[in-house]
Order: C-alpha cells, then sequence, then structure tokens
C-alpha cells in the first residue's frame, strides 16, 4: 500500500512506456491496467522521441506514429475517467546538432509532460547508445573514452536544456551505466550541480527514476544528488521507465524512506 510522503508523490508513475516505442512489451492499455493495479492514481506515458540517429535499430517512435499514440492516450483517458488518470508525454531524446528541429516536432502537438534524456551520442561514424548494456556499444565507449564521452554527454545535455522546453530531466546519471571502467568523479558532480543550478532557475523537476534499482540497488540519479536536487529545491518526480506492464511503479515504495 502506498503511503504518503512528502518529498515524493508515489501515487504517480511519471514515466511508462509500451510496445510502441519497438522496444518495450505490451498495448498502452496493459500498463494502465498495472497501474490500477498498483493502486496509483495517475500514469505519464513519456514515449521515445529521437531525431535523425544512425543506429542499427529503432528505439523510438516514427514522427508519424505520434499521432495514433496520442489518439490512444486520449481513448483511454476517457475509457478510466474516475479510475485513473492519464497523462500523454515525450521523452525527448537529446540530439544536440537537432534543437530547432526537435522543437518543431514538439510544438506540432500538445504534452502531458516533456521529459529530457541523452541516450544516443554522434561519433562521427554513426551514434552510440550511452545507456546501453550492448557489449558493442561499451567497446565503442571504450574505445573513445569514457571521460570524452560524459564530458560530451553533459554538454549536449546543457546545450539542449538551455532551449528545449522540458519539464523533466530523465535518468541524470544512467550516462555509461553499463561501462565497468567508469564512475562518477568530483568533476561529474561539478557539472551535476551546473545542470541543477538551470533545473532550478528554469523549474524542471528531477525525475527518480526506479530501474536504477534492479542494476544497483539506488535510483538514477543516485541518492546523494536527489538529495542535493532537494537543497536546491528542484522538483522531484518518481518514473519506473517501465517497458512491461509488470514494472509500473516499481520499488515506488522505498522512495519515502530513502527521500524523507
Ligand atoms: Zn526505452
Ligand atoms: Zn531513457
Amino acid at each position: 500500500m502506498i503511503s504518503p510522503s512528502a518529498a515524493i508523490d508515489i501515487s504517480v508513475d511519471n514515466h511508462v512506456h509500451s510496445r510502441l516505442c519497438h522496444h518495450a512489451m505490451g498495448e498502452m492499455e496493459e500498463y494502465v491496467l498495472a497501474g490500477l493495479g498498483a493502486g496509483l492514481k495517475k500514469i505519464i506515458f513519456l514515449e521515445h522521441f529521437e531525431i535523425e540517429i544512425k543506429y542499427f535499430e529503432s528505439t523510438w517512435l516514427r514522427e508519424d506514429e505520434f499521432a495514433g499514440y496520442h489518439r490512444e492516450g486520449c481513448r483511454l483517458s476517457e475509457k478510466y475517467q474516475g479510475k485513473i488518470e492519464i497523462g500523454t508525454g515525450v521523452e525527448v531524446g537529446v540530439n544536440p546538432d537537432r534543437l530547432p528541429e526537435t522543437i518543431d516536432f514538439l510544438i506540432k502537438f500538445k504534452w502531458d509532460r516533456i521529459g529530457l534524456s541523452y541516450h544516443y551520442l554522434d561519433t562521427g561514424d554513426g551514434h552510440v547508445n550511452m545507456v546501453s548494456r550492448r557489449p558493442e556499444n561499451i567497446a565503442l565507449m571504450e574505445k573513445i573514452g569514457v571521460e570524452k564521452v560524459a564530458a560530451a554527454y553533459f554538454t549536449g545535455l546543457q546545450k539542449a536544456l538551455a532551449i528545449i522546453p522540458a519539464d523533466v530531466v530523465c535518468h541524470l546519471d544512467a550516462v555509461l551505466r553499463h561501462c565497468p571502467s567508469f564512475s562518477f568523479s568530483q568533476e561529474h558532480f561539478e557539472k551535476v550541480h551546473e545542470i541543477l543550478m538551470v533545473m532550478g532557475a528554469k523549474d524542471i523537476a528531477l525525475e527518480v527514476n526506479t530501474s536504477g534499482f534492479v542494476l544497483r540497488n539506488e535510483p538514477f540519479p543516485a541518492v546523494r544528488i536527489l538529495k542535493q536536487a532537494q537543497k536546491m529545491g528542484v522538483g522531484l518526480l518518481a518514473g519506473s521507465d517501465a517497458h512491461r506492464p509488470e514494472d509500473v511503479g516499481r520499488y515506488f515504495d522505498r522512495l519515502p524512506l530513502l527521500l524523507d
């Protein structure tokens, strides 16, 4: 049973996917039913948008798929009115070289939430997925140099934060999460601090992504960063990043203890 917490609202799952993004399982309605089953009062779909990414597979919706996504979000919202609220949002993947085009896309729809994530880094010869566990991505990041990748991640994210009308930053420290040779240094924490300052000034929230519990027994970002965000007055939003209906609201019961 969900108990109320002053630090974070765990009755809302602010980040779920569906099979529409080509790497999650289950229909949108199955996620709604899972949210109802978990006793949530609201779930927000945050489907993947990426722009001009050169990668061997597509882990995002094509532009022409977003209209159907919105229609289904509206239909479900009406169908489950009074039982559970449903939001239709987008997880915008940063492409630092395509920010004006990203905004052109965003203004075509009315979003309940715009999340900002940075997944794909341009290597000059295609893109590498910075959050992937695939050996070929890890090998490529090691070849580029993990410090170089991390620096590019922060620079690109800052560039995007300056102009994309985001409501929330997703899984802030998940970059390079599967690279064994990488861990956050003092310099990285300083970058995070700069980013949190911008977020605070622009009233952009920080996601508490509970998928991290599976990997490292701590959300993305780490508790240390979450506490800092709290101190700086940055709002926190819980998100499961569910790619399977059964993961909706996962580990939310752990959050109040972690953050109060
Ligand atoms: Zn995904
Ligand atoms: Zn993501």
